[in-house]
């Protein structure tokens, strides 16, 4: 289990994480979420031991994160540090050297995943002569080439296309089957939302929610009401605690600021006519994402 407890963390004068505590279990996928410059990398930089927290402590499985336990963790960094002049061979024997691996079984690895994401043809070719996303592919080949218990991926699906962003995905979910504990960053709310357990969104290098995905959806007290039939727009707009209204060629959506103009929007909608849909729906974690990021947000 990776522990992070109470890590702060100065530039000079600029406190670029603040008091952060978290924790992600073997065999979890934990999110860290934040807008530019919210601390994510400078986070995963002192997990890894690249940087020295200011003050507070972080641990995997109770020891501090050393030598010792560094060839158990697989990074993929968001600076994407291929050595180009390489050969795709070449880089990963190079990475998987670090780690302490034999040639033998960083060989066996490498045909396994070169196999699984259709680049088998590339294993001699110079990493400068493929594709963005087939760059991608190596540098995340590169990552988890040690079969890693502590994954840290820094916006890991940024220029896939759908078709490779699903290939990454049901890797990650392998590590997660093996029982890795993973943690990755993104901004990209529909990717988190998809398969993390738990996440913290970090505004200013500082917390401003954390817990579980399910909770946290079912505490935040915003509704989006789905209605279909005829209703009057101009009197659900009227009601109190409606936030918007958007018409839909389908259906309407009413978001509420609060569970509690649940009744007072029904009995609206129950004056109308040919209704064949009512149902209260959790907001997606990007619009509870925007209001969190929102209330502080300065741009
Ligand atoms: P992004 O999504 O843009 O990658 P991030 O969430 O990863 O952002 P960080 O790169 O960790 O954010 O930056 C957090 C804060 O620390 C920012 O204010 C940034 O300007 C500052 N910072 C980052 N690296 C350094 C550095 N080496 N020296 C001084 N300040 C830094």
């Amino acid at each position: 289990m990776l522990k992070v407890e109470h890590v702060t963390k100065y530039y000079g004068e600029n406190k670029a994480v603040d008091d952060l505590s978290f924790q992600v279990e073997d065999g979890k996928i934990f999110g860290l979420l934040g807008v530019n410059g919210a601390g994510k990398t400078t986070t995963f930089r002192m997990i890894i031991g690249l940087l020295e927290p200011t003050s507070g402590k972080i641990t995997l499985n109770g020891k501090p994160i050393d030598y010792s336990v560094t060839d158990t963790i697989g990074f993929l960094t968001e600076e994407r540090s291929l050595l180009t002049k390489l050969t795709v061979k070449e880089q990963i024997i190079y990475y998987g050297t670090l780690k302490g691996m034999k040639e033998e079984s960083i060989l066996k690895k490498l045909d396994e995943w070169l196999e699984r994401f259709h680049i088998t043809e590339y294993k001699e070719r110079k990493i400068k002569e493929l594709s963005k996303g087939n760059q991608q592919k190596v540098q995340f080949i590169s990552a988890v080439i040690n079969d890693p218990k502590l994954l840290i991926l820094d916006e890991p699906f940024s220029g896939l296309d759908p078709i490779n962003v699903e290939m990454f995905m049901d890797a990650i979910k392998d590590f997660k089957k093996k029982g890795s504990s993973i943690i990755f960053s993104s901004h990209r709310m529909e990717h988190v939302e998809m398969f993390c357990e738990s996440l913290v969104i970090l505004v200013k290098g500082k917390s401003v929610l954390e817990g579980e995905l399910k909770q946290i959806k079912k505490d935040f007290r915003r509704k989006n009401i789905h209605i279909k039939g005829d209703v009057s727009i101009p009197n659900l707009k009227q009601l109190k605690g409606v936030l918007e209204v958007e018409e839909n060629a389908d259906e309407i959506i009413v978001k509420i600021s609060d569970d509690s103009y649940i009744n007072d929007v029904f009995d609206e909608v129950k004056k109308g006519t040919d209704i064949t849909e009512f149902s209260v729906e959790d907001p997606s974690l990007n619009e509870i994402f925007l209001s969190k990021v929102g209330e502080t947000y300065e741009g």
